[in-house]
């Protein structure tokens, strides 16, 4: 008989599959409701945790419950938020301080919210979908889970346009509330004024009485021991205190190198989230939306023909876009395929055929895990150069157009099989191992980025 039983004995089987943290956050939190025509209703707190479920792990979670039901399950996840998770909300409001308007800009607090880089006018596709739940969520005011929430991608994705609206959406919901947007090297040059002028306890109070901190680009903080200590300081106090504190960097934090490990450690509290290159729907989406919002509209053909071109970043459309505009303006000609042709020349250089190498690779590889080509080619059977190796293969083959018996040749001559072996065992790891998953994810971009 289907019961809450089969939920729980399939919770305990997937416990051993993933991680403690992940298993608290979002497989503990999923309760059983019903069983019902052969669908099993489960229920989970949030929209951000359907969103985690569907996408990572609701393959694994029918599997599971067939085999246990011994028939054919449909899941279907609701969110219900938990009973104590409301109480909290309700009185929450009353007991949190309230002050005016946003954190004074302060020594060095900068430029605070930009009006346009709002959650409404972000285009939400497959790339940034699960960030964009997650931000929707840390802007709620009862969100109280994942803290920091940690954002991470390349250039142009996006990272900043969703630091901000969570900004935006935060005061929207709680206004009064105190949120502070600043960029690392800003957060840096204040401190470092604060130390020239005697200021710390200015700087303090800036940094410090926050309700919600949003520190942009982490990584500008590699390798600046005094600033990250300080930072160190600033995100305890907050923590603590729980305010809520919202990152961007270009890399995981697995990644992350000349860190403090306490600083990089706590990155990895909260939730991690990361924003890939827009497809190309997605693409021609945020072209349309950008140029209605410049008040002016793009022909189809004219909208493909771009976004076909233009792929791995979102600042380099609108530069196409404003260019067109102009040209627009100056000539009051239409937008046609003639006008943008001729428009868009340099835009292209680099875009059109990416070409990948398998030097590049190899020596893209090679640079993360600190080794020689010509170790990574060598016959070294050891798993510290093996895994390198077989990742190695498997991005040759999925970033160039070489063929196994051409990409068996450039890795000493080695036989095809071996490559077509290194490329299902990496292909089959990916899809268990989340961390190999941003690996291989964090390298293509770099190997993309440095092809362009
Ligand atoms: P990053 O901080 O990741 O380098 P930005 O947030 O600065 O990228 O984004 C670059 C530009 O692209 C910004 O003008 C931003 O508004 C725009 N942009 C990025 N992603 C989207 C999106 N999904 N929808 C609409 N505009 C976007
Ligand atoms: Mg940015």
């Amino acid at each position: 008989m289907m019961s809450s039983n089969l939920w729980e004995q399939a919770l305990s089987e997937l416990r051993s599959e993933i991680d403690e943290k992940n298993f608290e956050t979002w497989l503990k939190t999923t309760r059983f409701q019903r069983f019902e025509q052969d669908t099993l209703h489960l229920a989970v707190p949030s929209a951000l945790n359907r969103s985690w479920l569907t996408r990572n792990f609701s393959d694994r979670i029918s599997e599971v419950v067939e085999r246990l039901a011994q028939r054919p399950v449909g899941i279907d996840i609701h969110i219900a938020p938990l009973g104590d998770a409301v109480a909290e909300s309700s009185v929450a409001p009353s007991v949190q301080p309230r002050t005016v308007g946003l954190a004074p800009a302060g020594s060095g607090g900068g430029p605070q919210l930009l009006p346009h880089l709002t959650f409404g006018n972000f285009v939400v596709g497959e790339s940034n979908r699960f960030a964009h739940a997650a931000c929707r969520a840390v802007a709620e005011p009862e969100t109280e889970a994942w803290n920091p929430l940690l954002i991470w991608g390349g250039v142009g994705l996006g990272k900043t346009h969703l630091l901000q609206a969570i900004g935006h959406e935060f005061v929207r919901l709680s206004p009064g509330a105190r949120v502070l947007y600043v960029s690392s090297d800003r957060f840096m040059n204040a401190f470092i004024q604060a130390i020239q002028q005697d200021k710390m306890a200015e700087f303090h109070a800036t940094y410090r009485r926050v309700d919600l901190l949003l520190l942009d680009d982490v990584q500008f903080l590699f390798g600046k021991e005094g600033t990250q200590n300080e930072f160190f300081h600033t995100f305890n106090e907050l923590h603590s205190k729980r305010k809520k504190i919202v990152l961007s960097s270009d890399r995981p934090p697995s990644e992350m190198a000349n860190i403090e490990e306490r600083l990089r450690s706590r990155f990895e509290w909260g939730l991690i989230v990361d924003v890939q290159a827009p497809d190309l729907e997605t693409r021609i989406a945020i072209l349309n939306q950008k140029a209605q919002m410049h008040g002016f509209a793009l022909p189809n053909d004219v909208a493909i023909f771009i976004a076909e071109r233009i792929k791995t970043n979102i600042r380099k459309l609108e530069g196409v876009l404003t260019s067109l505009r102009h040209h627009w303006r100056l000539t009051g000609e239409p937008i046609s395929m003639e006008s943008v042709r001729s428009v868009l020349g340099h835009f292209l250089v680099g875009e059109e055929p990416q070409r990948v190498t398998v030097e590049r690779i190899q020596q893209c590889v090679c640079e993360y895990f600190d080794m020689s080509v010509a170790e990574l080619t060598g016959k070294e059977r050891h798993r510290k150069v093996t895994l390198p190796r077989h990742l190695a293969m498997y991005l040759c083959r999925l970033l160039t157009d070489l063929s196994y018996p051409e990409i068996a040749t450039r890795f000493r001559g080695r036989n095809h099989t071996s490559v077509l072996h290194a490329f299902r065992k990496i292909e089959k790891e990916l899809l268990r191992d989340t961390n190999l998953q941003n690996l291989a994810n964090y390298l293509t971009k770099k190997i993309q980025e440095s092809a362009d």
